[in-house]
């Protein structure tokens, strides 16, 4: 690696937001120039309200602004306020979205409890009924959001559209002199079924700061067609997310490309990453990509980031690659209580580099760096504080007196929060 990345630009600024309505979702605000909210949603089942509000305070903790449920059946119906409970008796005020298919109406009626307790309702236009019951059942639940004061999400997906729509656009579309290709009907059945289901909400009384829309598709250049499409004709508050990204890597890299390009254009309010998560692995991952994403993008600052470089044949040992991950590690495990006691130290920068090349150059951009040696360099690791050398760090216990430069340096730059 020869770049000098102590010549590199710094990153620009993030582009500007879309203008849209923003929406109240208890505490949380999402769009009408929020910043963009990260959410999530839990794999437990919602019958269970111990390991369901379990998963949510874990969640929240590690910083989903808004996390959903499934209430699929009459007893996750019943359970919804039952969570909602232990969540508070936990500290844990996230709010709380029931996600809905099928029999969205008949829980809501039947359980007003959970009605009450959920801050939102997701509904998928496209499965919300069949035939004739469809928009007797759509204007059941939306009649429920207005009778509770609660925002929906009308929220289409790919794999569950409506088919009456779908063969009445194809009709559309073979009269036309040029006609469209599959593709196109579909991404165009997407968004009409999300427009018009949010003018029917309208229409039936839900105003329009209290409706999120979502049109999630599996592929990356498809999503990004449908929300550039989607955020022209309208200002409806939009949540954003790849459906059925997928697991580890795969996951990580489709959502973040299909994500960032639309973030990046300004278009989307609220993001879910939804990751499926290795057997036995913590749903917080998907909260992390998110938050992330957004932080590397410059719209939002969460938690300091480590910088550091990927290593190469100059280092020999993998010391500097166990350091960064400590770095990360600490900082993941004092932010909890760092975000409550310090104000601002979200936007700390830390590097931690892996020998003279760029070591220096790039510790001198963060707050905090370190330059370990690499081959044939001298057995020491100057330390740079707001780009100037304060210290150098020798012997067995670098990665120990490093963090506890971090420590220090956090309590005495960043100001005590007096609420
Ligand atoms: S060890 Fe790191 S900083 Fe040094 S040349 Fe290799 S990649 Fe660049």
């Amino acid at each position: 690696m020869t770049e000098d990345l102590s010549s590199r630009p710094r990153p620009a600024e993030a582009g500007a937001r879309r203008p849209s309505t923003g929406v109240e979702i208890d505490r949380v605000k999402v769009g009408g120039g929020a910043p963009v909210v990260v959410q999530s949603m839990t794999n437990t089942d919602t019958e269970d309200p111990v390991s369901t509000a379990k998963q949510v305070a874990e969640l929240a903790r590690a910083g989903s602004e808004l996390v959903r449920i499934t209430v699929n059946t009459p007893a996750a119906a019943a359970a919804v306020p039952r969570i909602r409970e232990r969540l508070d008796m936990m500290g844990v005020s996230v709010p709380l979205i029931g996600d809905f298919h099928y029999n969205g109406h008949q829980l809501l009626e039947g359980e007003p409890a959970c009605a009450e307790a959920l801050a939102k309702y997701r509904i998928n236009p496209g499965n919300v009924g069949f035939g004739k019951k469809k928009d007797a059942q759509f204007a059941s639940i939306i009649e429920m959001a207005i009778r509770y004061g609660k925002p929906v999400r009308i929220g289409a997906n790919w794999g569950s559209l409506d088919q009456s729509m779908v063969a009445a656009l194809m009709d559309e579309n073979s009269q036309r002199a040029n006609p469209w290709d599959a593709g196109h009907v579909a991404r165009e059945a997407l968004i009409r079924s999300a427009l018009d289901s949010a003018a029917r909400a309208e229409d039936l009384g839900l105003p329009r700061d209290r409706i999120i829309l979502s049109c999630k598709v599996s592929g990356v250049q498809e999503l990004i067609a449908v929300y550039r499409d989607l955020a022209r004709r309208g200002d409806y508050a939009l949540h954003l997310g790849l459906t059925e990204a997928g697991m580890g890597s795969k996951g990580i890299t489709a959502s973040s490309a299909a994500l960032a390009v639309l973030l990046q254009e300004g278009i989307g309010d609220t993001i879910r990453i939804s990751l499926t998560p290795e057997p036995g692995q913590s749903r917080t991952g998907e909260v992390i990509v998110a938050q992330e994403l957004l932080q590397t993008m410059g719209l939002r600052a969460f938690t300091p980031l480590v910088t550091a470089c990927p290593g190469c044949g100059r280092t020999t040992s993998e010391f500097f690659q166990e350091l960064a991950k400590t770095v990360q590690g600490h900082v993941r495990e004092r932010m909890p209580e760092w975000r409550v006691k310090y104000d601002g130290v979200e936007n700390l920068t830390l590097a931690v580099m892996g020998c003279v090349v760029n070591g220096p150059g790039e510790s001198k951009h963060a707050n905090i760096g370190i330059s370990l040696p690499g081959n044939g360099e001298a057995p020491s690791a100057p330390v740079f504080i707001d780009g100037e050398k304060s210290l150098t760090l020798r012997g067995d216990n670098i990665a120990d007196e490093f963090v506890a430069i971090l420590d220090n340096y956090v309590e005495t730059h960043y100001a005590t929060r007096q609420d």
